[in-house]
């Protein structure tokens, strides 16, 4: 029986394996082409449509905006969100952090124990309603479930410390929102949040998280303009730290002295924080600057009311230390576009580009050529194999803002070469087609 089973099973295994590598090459032929994808630049932008950022993403084919502070993520949008998420990604379970994914709907329950499903507390809820009746929340942050879930599997000093953080949509019913994906009503965040046996451990990581915070925010092109500020902490700790990238159009306040050691938010801007900072007001200087991320020493904050306990080594129960950390993972994309862009369009580091390289082949021997290359680089391409003029398509790697531009024509092929030009830069160099790769 075994002699028969066994093959068939592996021949289907082999099947099953050969059809999802074809998918995977239909799906690459058509996102990648333009020819192929729905996704076509735009003239303009949404006549409400203000911000600098939304406008360029939209007419880019970046996203699409449903409402104010709503907006879908297209596939050359999705690619730069998937980028930003696999930095952070690998910054954080670098220090062992675990991913998990918890559920948008909130039960009122927990949120009842810490007083913050008020309106009175917490005025920017979305709630509904369920059919069988009793109220539901859509979750503008996770504190509240995250420490009920912990209570399942916290019980002894042994089971920590544990670090869990998610990729999730939040839902805020923000007053205003007329500043494209720097502030949605429903919006990505990365949060992380910590648990620790003492007040020592929960330090430890907070200070492993501020290194990696810096090394996500180098990574992400934005590290020597984004800042760790103090900002106002809770009844709990003094201080919380917000990561401010300076930004013409961000909607914070902050001061910072000549070389940035100490910056600070507005909101914090007190003599006693001076004081503590050791920093004089005449000393500091104003700008302006998007909270791209924020991390907390919670400490009991939720776990007291929540009663997230553990038993110690001498059998004493205790409370949870903990620690919050989050990043706007959509806010940091329109940042990223706000910061870079120029009169031609957006510009992406190379780390979250959509793509490496914008390709054109002109002519029958250029797009031969193109062809071959593509098929080398097809997972970092966008190729516009679209029969439109090469101005036309020069003009659209440019608003899409792709690292490189890799022209190939009978002009470049005369020196058996490529023609690549930097959209940060605008340099354009010849290279020779066996050394592209
Ligand atoms: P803000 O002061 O800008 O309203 P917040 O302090 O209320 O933000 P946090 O609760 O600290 O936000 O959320 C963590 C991160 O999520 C923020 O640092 C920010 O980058 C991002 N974020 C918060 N609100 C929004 C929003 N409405 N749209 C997009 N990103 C947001
Ligand atoms: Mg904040």
């Amino acid at each position: 029986m075994y002699q028969v089973v066994i093959p068939i099973m592996s021949y289907l295994c082999l099947k099953v394996n050969y059809i999802s590598v074809l998918i995977t090459v239909w799906y690459n032929s058509v996102i990648m082409r333009l020819s192929k994808t729905f996704i076509k630049t735009l003239r303009d932008a949404p006549k409400d449509e203000t911000a600098k950022n939304g406008a360029l993403l939209t007419r880019a084919g970046y996203i699409h905006k449903e409402m104010a502070g709503v907006y879908d993520f297209l596939p050359l949008g999705l690619r730069v969100i998937e980028n930003i998420k696999k930095i952070i990604r690998e910054e954080l379970n670098a220090l062992g952090c675990e991913e998990i994914q918890m559920t948008a709907l909130q039960n009122p329950e927990p949120w009842e124990k810490t007083g913050r499903f008020d309106d009175q507390e917490v005025d920017i809820w979305f709630k509904t309603e369920l059919a069988s009746g009793g109220e539901l929340g859509l979750a503008p942050t996770h504190e509240e479930p995250v420490t009920s879930l912990l209570k399942t599997y916290i019980s002894s000093y042994k089971d920590l410390p544990v670090a869990v953080y998610q990729f999730q949509t939040k839902f805020r019913n923000e007053l205003r929102a007329k500043s494209g994906i720097l502030r949605g009503r429903e919006f990505l965040m990365k949060d992380l949040y910590s648990f620790h046996s003492s007040e020592e451990d929960l330090n430890e990581f907070y200070a492993e998280v501020e290194k990696a915070y810096g090394r996500i925010f180098e990574r992400l092109g934005l590290g020597t303009e984004t800042f760790e500020t103090f900002a106002s902490g809770g009844i709990f700790s003094k201080y919380s730290h917000e990561y401010q990238t300076f930004l013409p159009v961000g909607e914070d306040t902050v001061y910072y002295n000549g070389d940035k050691s100490v910056v600070l938010n507005k909101e914090v801007l007190e003599p006693e924080v001076l004081a503590d900072l050791g920093v004089k007001r005449e000393e500091l200087a104003e700008t302006t600057a998007a909270e791209v991320g924020n991390i907390f020493k919670l400490k009991f904050k939720y776990s007291e009311p929540l009663e997230l306990q553990f038993a110690d080594e001498n059998n004493q129960l205790k409370t949870v230390y903990m620690g919050c950390y989050g990043i706007g993972v959509s806010r940091v994309m329109g940042v990223i576009a706000e910061k870079f862009a120029d009169e031609k369009g957006l510009c992406w580091p190379e780390s979250v580009a959509p793509f490496k390289y914008y390709l054109v082949g002109i002519g029958e021997r250029g797009t031969r050529e193109a062809e071959k290359f593509y098929d080398a680089h097809t997972d970092e391409t966008l190729f516009d194999d679209r029969s439109a003029r090469p101005g036309e398509k020069f003009a659209d790697s440019e608003l899409m803002g792709i690292p490189y531009r890799v022209v190939i024509s009978d002009k470049t092929l005369a020196e058996n070469a490529a023609e690549v030009t930097s959209r940060m830069t605008g340099e354009t160099k010849l290279i020779k087609l066996d050394n592209l790769a």
